[in-house]
């Protein structure tokens, strides 16, 4: 099987704007974001379909998503944070955080900036360390 990109920065190969790890997950910003603030959290085991994923790495992604939104909500003060599984692009399961405002997700990518993501990202862990 050839190794997603999301393994790739699951094993350090690459690098990402990382918000939160442990053994079976690794949250991080989206390179490309809908939004300010737009995550992704994927487990550390490479399964494409989410049918098909391990109910303990299924668990702890759904769980960590409940701890990041807020987190995500305080640190850049959005009202919302709506949550998807897309898959189209990384064939590696994983679910987007999204902040949402005046009840839409904007579809243009405009915010892929280094230093803006590494201050989000920063912004972001402060908060979720705090907790
Ligand atoms: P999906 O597979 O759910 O359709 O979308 C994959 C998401 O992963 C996209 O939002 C895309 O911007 C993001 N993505 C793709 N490659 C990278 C990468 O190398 N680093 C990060 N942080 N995000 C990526």
């Amino acid at each position: 099987m050839t190794e997603s990109i999301f393994t790739k920065i699951i094993r350090k190969q690459i690098p990402c704007h990382l918000l939160y790890e442990d053994d079976l997950v690794i949250a991080f910003l989206d390179i490309n974001p809908v939004r300010l603030g737009h995550s992704l959290i994927v487990p550390k085991i490479q399964v494409d379909y989410f049918v098909d994923v391990p109910v303990n790495y299924y668990q702890a992604a759904f769980s960590l998503a409940q701890k990041l939104a807020p987190a995500i909500q305080k640190a850049l003060g959005t009202t919302r944070i709506g949550l998807s599984v897309v898959g189209t692009e990384v064939p590696h399961f994983h679910l987007h955080l999204i902040p949402i405002e005046q009840d839409r997700i904007e579809g243009i990518r405009t915010f892929g900036n280094a230093a803006v993501l590494a201050r989000q990202a920063e912004l972001i862990r402060s908060v979720l360390n705090q907790a």
